[in-house]
């Protein structure tokens, strides 16, 4: 069961996957109020093939739905896409918060919550991909390399092809594993990463890890950004993301 409305040219496109019909209704009516274009799905699987049908701006993905949940989706959108993706719990559970940053949703919110906050988490899920997302949209920094990711107005520029980092004009020193870290962060910006999250993506198969190797490797890296360590930033039972200043 699909609706769809609203349909202008360059509007943000907004896919929400909710089965309870008046949540969904309420959240759809308070995005085209603010200009979206909102198509609407009231279960797993029909969310599923319209995501993967075609391209969206941001998902809000409820987590208990019929017919597919949506950790499944999520997991699936995932595979083939980067589109930001909210999702919407009835559960508080950190173990559940967890589950679903690490098959690749930006961001949760648990019910009930205030309209208010969730158009607050959208507008910022949507400024994030507009500041760390595309390339087209990243600004190069001064001198930096035409591949670098530079965000926070030239803040930081990273570079993977050269594997530098730059921070304002100076290039700090990192181990590869720090480098990977901090391009990682600075790729999904406001992101949170659990620290299974960061093991597996970052060390992999490697033997010499224990439970604090993520932790003494932010560190290191915190202290090599000086005054800018706060970019870093420690989110309670979970883990780290990347957190731009303000302005
Ligand atoms: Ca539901």
């Amino acid at each position: 069961m699909v609706t769809r409305g609203g349909n202008g040219a360059g509007m943000t496109k907004i896919l929400v996957v909710e089965d309870e019909r008046d949540l969904n209704d309420l959240i759809t009516r308070q995005l085209r109020q603010e200009g979206h274009d909102v198509v609407q799905a009231f279960d797993g699987q029909t969310a599923l093939s319209i995501a993967l049908g075609e391209a969206f701006d941001l998902i809000v993905l409820d987590w208990m739905l019929p017919r597919l949940d949506g950790l499944t989706v999520a997991r699936q959108i995932r595979e083939r896409s980067v589109v930001p993706i909210l999702m919407l719990t009835a559960r508080g559970e950190e173990t559940d918060v967890v589950l679903g940053l690490e098959v690749g949703a930006d961001d949760y919110l648990t019910k009930p919550f205030r309209m208010r906050e969730l158009m607050a988490r959208i507008r910022a899920l949507l400024r994030r991909v507009s500041i760390g997302g595309p390339a087209e949209e990243a600004r190069p920094a001064s001198d930096a390399p035409a591949d670098a990711i530079v965000v926070g107005d030239g803040l930081l520029a990273i570079s993977e092809s050269m594997r530098t980092v730059t921070l304002r004009t100076t290039e700090l020193d990192l181990t590869p594993k720090e480098f990977e870290l901090i391009a990682l962060f600075a790729r999904n910006p406001g992101r949170a990463f659990s620290r299974d999250y960061l093991l597996e993506r970052i060390w992999g198969d490697d033997t010499y890890v224990t439970d604090r190797t993520v932790d003494t490797h932010v560190q290191r890296l915190r202290k090599k950004l000086g005054d800018e360590s706060e970019l870093i930033r420690t989110v309670w039972g979970i883990g780290y993301k990347f957190q731009l200043p303000r302005g």
